[in-house]
């Protein structure tokens, strides 16, 4: 097989890996740079980011994953890449513009220090001998050992480990051959050493940090359950970014769920809850509907905000910096606009479009200078149906729905 049919079949089964976002990282070098400005995004006609180049060292697998296109009963064509293809391939392709970096994951080869021992090799070389000093994202096999983390984390920026399932329960179902530990202890692993790296300002390990994927709808956990993990692993891993990837049926399982379409709309609320936790301060109790997830019909702000309404309307003149941020329509932008404008002057009604404040959306919420300009908040079915009319795929600002709604198909908010 030569390398273009190797890249055809290696990309092909790299594409349902969600978490391929590259920021965060200052490696520079004469020959290609990972810093931040230094890397810019695509996006496929499915939404999924392809400024990298996506591939996997290999898609023979050793493991039977019931919701992989690359498990071991799948009759598919496998090819595996050699590290010299793997390092020419980047870096011609990096000549030609064609992409900023490589991302870099595996099926399971043998096993997965087997596998590891394979794509750290490619990557030396890449780094080494090829002298590439752009953005790389290293895929870390799940059961791997301690020691070969700690060498794919000196050689790339960002590492993840796939998380895939959430819980115990549904990797025994769905991924027999994995465990919760196996994929826990590198993510523990690399978190401590992030965190020591960050401490001594010694060597410089996975500089971008880590991130991880969730499968959504591959089993029947709960939204509750999804983002309660999702919350732990930032507060106490300090993963950069976890991803959640609707559940895409490529095999024929009676394990699975048949499902026609992907759950892009619940994937999408996941991601605007996710900018919740991360940047407004809201925990996810607050967040959650009576059944455990997310209210579908509207952005997790204005569900909160809904079901909340004797906190409203607040008064845009006066409250502070958090209480704004719970206000549907008003974002992290917006929020500090407001502060910085009502310093030199009362705001009026026709000030929120300026601010960037979606008016339609915000109305309801708010009065201004005492003066209410929506229903009564009593009228709340009214007030719902008014807010279901108005589009509801941004959780902030007007400005920033479109760019929202994209990124969070993307992963990349
Ligand atoms: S380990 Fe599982 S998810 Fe990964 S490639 Fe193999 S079958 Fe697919």
């Amino acid at each position: 097989m030569d390398i273009f049919e190797k890249l055809e079949t290696l990309a092909n089964s790299a594409k349902y890996d969600a978490s391929c976002a590259s920021s965060g990282s200052e490696r520079k070098s004469p020959f290609g740079s990972a810093h931040i400005s230094g890397i810019c995004h695509s996006w496929s006609g499915d939404g999924r980011c392809v400024s990298l180049l996506k591939i996997l060292l290999t898609n023979h697998c050793e493991y039977d994953c019931a919701y992989c296109i690359n498990r071991k009963s799948n009759d598919i064509k496998r090819a595996i890449f050699t590290d010299d293809e793997i390092a020419r391939l980047t870096v011609e392709f990096y000549k030609r513009n064609y992409i900023e970096g490589l991302f870099l994951s595996s099926a399971v080869i043998k096993n997965p220090d087997f596998t590891m021992e394979l794509m750290i090799k490619a990557v030396r070389k890449l780094r080494l001998e090829y002298h590439f000093g752009g953005y790389v994202h290293f895929k870390i096999i799940p059961g791997s050992d301690s020691r070969l983390v700690n060498e794919a984390m000196r050689l790339a920026d960002r590492i993840s480990v796939n998380i895939e399932l959430p819980d115990h329960k549904s990797l025994e179902k769905l991924c027999p051959e994995k465990d919760k530990y196996s994929i826990l202890k590198p993510m523990k692993y690399a978190s401590d050493k992030i965190l020591e790296n960050k401490k001594n300002r010694r060597e410089k390990f996975a500089p971008a940090g880590q991130s991880t994927q969730l499968i959504v709808g591959a089993d029947d956990n709960t939204d509750s359950k999804i983002l309660n993990l999702a919350d732990h692993l930032y507060r106490n891993m300090f993963l950069k970014r976890v991803y959640y990837s609707g559940f895409v049926r490529v095999n024929e399982d009676s394990r699975l769920p048949m499902v026609k379409e992907p759950p892009l709309l619940r994937e999408h609320r996941l991601y605007q809850a996710d900018w919740l936790l991360r940047f407004y301060q809201f925990k996810v109790d607050e967040i959650i509907g009576a059944d455990s997830n997310l209210d579908l019909r509207f952005d997790p702000k204005t569900a909160w905000a809904l079901k909340n309404l004797d906190r409203f309307p607040v008064e845009l003149n006066k409250a502070d910096y958090e209480t704004l941020l719970r206000v549907p329509g008003i974002g992290l932008v917006s929020a500090k606009k407001i502060i910085k404008a009502r310093r030199f002057s009362n705001l009026r009604f026709e000030d929120l479009k300026t601010l960037g404040i979606s008016a339609k959306k915000a109305v309801y919420f708010l009065t201004l200078n005492g003066k209410y300009y929506g229903l009564k908040t009593e009228n709340k079915d009214k007030i719902e149906n008014l807010l279901l009319e108005y589009k509801q795929d941004g959780l902030f600002d007007d400005k920033t729905a479109e760019k929202t709604y994209l990124s969070a198909n993307t992963g990349n908010l």
